[in-house]
């Protein structure tokens, strides 16, 4: 009904439908979700990161089209419902956006999701600010520490190998204190390389806590 007072093209294929068709909500549909390793926990992913899912993350995400993403939403809301079904009372937790993006976009998707799932309180992992001119530096202490990063300050993000890229990303979050002793759920919207939600797990594993689960709106395919 609306579409005929507003007419719209739909963003997957371009039909002048509505902002997400029937044909691509019936693609969307039958596309698998993916599953892998993230520092030995099991991450869940709605969708791979890949053809009409990006590019409606991507209309999420930097166009704000919150009205084309409830296939991506309500799939990762279950995701997390069963996480925290396996594990009763586990604590959420949020990977936060980066700061950038966040001024950007003014929301969080992951909130959308958690949101979506039921779950009311979810805090989000700290970043931790790094000196970037000052290379073998504890991030989270602001400490000296021996041979944190030995590449430390050298190239750009595309010089730099899968092992510089983890080096430059050890300390960058903090977990919560709330978490010693918990189980905890970790989630994300996209996971690529994976270094961030490595972090995370690592930044959790810092303060006591255990991660049981990793849930994504999308990962690529490692
Ligand atoms: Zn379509």
């Amino acid at each position: 009904m609306l579409a005929v007072l507003l007419p719209v093209d739909c963003v997957g294929c371009g039909a002048p439908d509505r902002a997400l068709c029937h044909t691509c909500r019936g693609t969307l549909a039958a596309l698998p979700g993916r599953t892998r390793l993230v520092a030995g926990v099991r991450l869940d992913a709605a969708y791979e990161y890949e053809g009409l899912v990006r590019t409606l993350v991507l209309e999420w995400k930097l166009r704000g089209r919150v009205d084309v993403v409830a296939p991506l939403t309500d799939r990762t809301a279950d995701l997390v419902r069963s996480a925290l079904a396996a594990a009763p009372g586990a604590v959420v937790l949020r990977v936060p956006p980066s700061a950038r993006g966040h001024r950007r976009r003014g929301f969080d998707p992951v909130v959308t999701v958690l949101c979506c799932a039921g779950v009311r309180r979810a805090p989000a992992l700290r970043r931790v600010a790094v000196p970037a001119a000052l290379p073998g530096v504890d991030r989270a202490a602001g400490t000296v520490r021996g041979g944190a990063d030995p590449h430390g300050g050298g190239g750009g993000q595309k010089e730099r190998t899968g092992i510089e890229r983890v080096a430059a990303t050890v300390g960058t979050l903090s977990a919560p204190a709330l978490v010693a002793g918990r189980d905890v759920v970790v989630v994300d919207d996209v996971v690529t390389t994976g270094v961030t939600m490595a972090e995370a797990v690592r930044a959790v594993r810092a303060a006591g806590g255990r991660v049981v689960r990793c849930v994504a709106v999308a990962s690529v395919e490692v």
